[in-house]
């Protein structure tokens, strides 16, 4: 048995603590690489550049390790090593990866670190899948009770995944083998990706009964991922935000919110002890490396210069951090949207106002919708605890 913990309660909990930063007893760092290349699946409104140069993945690996060293020289806590930005499955160097001494030494030395993947599980062969746990499983490659944490996005025809009884079989499939087959401990999740429910257009009802069906049979939650910060242009990113921040709007209400699980708008979580950053392919071979902006942990904007951070040591990397977070406070403190808000810390430290910035919102236009913000972070924040650690300090019983 791998996976101790109900999924939906253990993914609902995995974040960093929501406590006062005097008590807060680690600051989680997440690392995320994009190595892997191909993809054979045809998700709606994918923006992923799924043709990635695979020759330069030693080089990505490397500057990943000298990032993680800086994590362990700080002394802070590597909490999720990334791999993607394509399917962990059907990618065609996934092995490749998870083979070289780079990945597991990074693994073997961080024992908190969990690898955190996309993976579209449910569609790979059993060839695919027994070849990935084979090198997983590989007790000389990677600890024997290491986490892997799968996100999967929802297929490309989304309601199958509530209607189609063929298809949950087959998905359920996994997760017994998650269970019983492997002593690695899974953590795995859907995420809802913004660009899919544009193109879709799905209806509260439809998002209802996605919501209901995860927790109530897949049993576990269900994410949503801001994909759109991967389109094209900035035009993109801005109408696609709005949409998405219209639909938000227009599905969660005071019956769901507490079901569905929205780690951009718990500001409480993954905002002052939380950095992530992202290694990726630039132009002519060149490595480059950027700060995420939290409105989701893979949350980029590749055009914004302040969170372009290639070249620098993890310990400039989080001095440009801080730099940005003071400027997001100045900014947030007179915005009229936030200045009367107790957001304003939260957002600076999860550099929101770059995003602002980068796409040219107005003062009107919100980063997120304040009416969802509202139901996501009570005044009682005991009601927004993530973490058990966090858990356990408010109870006095550690
Ligand atoms: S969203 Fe991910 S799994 Fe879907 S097509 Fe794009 S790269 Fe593949």
């Amino acid at each position: 048995m791998s996976m101790e913990e109900h999924y939906r309660e253990q993914m609902s909990k995995s974040g960093p603590e929501s406590l006062p930063l005097n008590q807060q007893v680690k600051f989680d760092v997440l690392i995320q690489i994009e190595a892997l290349t191909g993809c054979y699946h045809n998700c709606v409104g994918c923006f992923v550049d799924k043709n990635l140069d695979a020759s330069i993945s030693t080089k990505l690996l490397n500057r990943a390790k000298e990032l993680t060293d800086g994590v362990t020289r700080t002394g802070l806590n590597l909490r999720e090593f990334v791999i993607g930005p394509t399917d962990f499955f059907s990618a065609a160097n996934t092995s490749e990866i998870l083979n070289s001494k780079i990945t597991q030494s990074i693994l073997f030395e961080h024992e908190n670190a969990r690898i955190a993947n996309p993976a579209r599980f449910d569609e790979a062969t059993d060839e695919q899948f027994n070849k990935i746990f084979a090198i997983l499983d590989d007790e000389t490659k990677f600890r024997k009770d290491m986490i892997i944490e799968f996100i999967q996005p929802l297929p490309e025809d989304i309601m199958k995944m509530v209607n189609d009884k063929e298809y949950f079989d087959v998905v359920m499939k996994r997760i017994e083998f998650f269970k019983h087959n492997t002593p690695k401990m899974i953590d795995w999740s859907w995420t809802l990706q913004s660009s899919s429910i544009l193109a879709r257009k799905l209806s509260k009802d439809d998002y209802t009964s996605i919501l209901n069906k995860s927790i109530d049979e897949y049993g576990t939650i269900l994410e949503m991922n801001p994909a759109f910060t991967r389109a094209p242009s900035i035009e993109l990113q801005k109408s696609n935000l709005l949409a998405w921040n219209g639909f938000l709007s227009a599905v969660i209400d005071e019956s769901n919110s507490k079901k569905a699980t929205m780690s951009m708008a718990n500001l409480y979580c993954n905002s002052m002890n939380f950095v992530g950053i992202t290694i990726y392919p630039g132009e002519n071979g060149e490595i480059k490396t950027l700060l995420n902006v939290m409105l989701h942990e893979q949350a980029l904007f590749t055009q914004n210069k302040n969170l372009d951070v290639t070249g620098l040591t993890f310990e400039e990397i989080l001095v440009r951090r801080e730099e940005l977070a003071i400027k997001g406070i100045q900014k947030f403190s007179e915005h009229p949207l936030y200045k009367d808000t107790p957001y304003v810390n939260a957002l600076a430290y999860r550099l929101a106002y770059e995003a602002i910035e980068t796409m040219g919102l107005d003062d009107t236009e919100a980063i997120l919708p304040m009416d969802v913000l509202a139901m996501y972070n009570p005044e009682d924040t005991r009601d927004a605890v993530f973490n058990n650690t966090a858990n356990k300090i408010r109870n006095k019983d550690i």
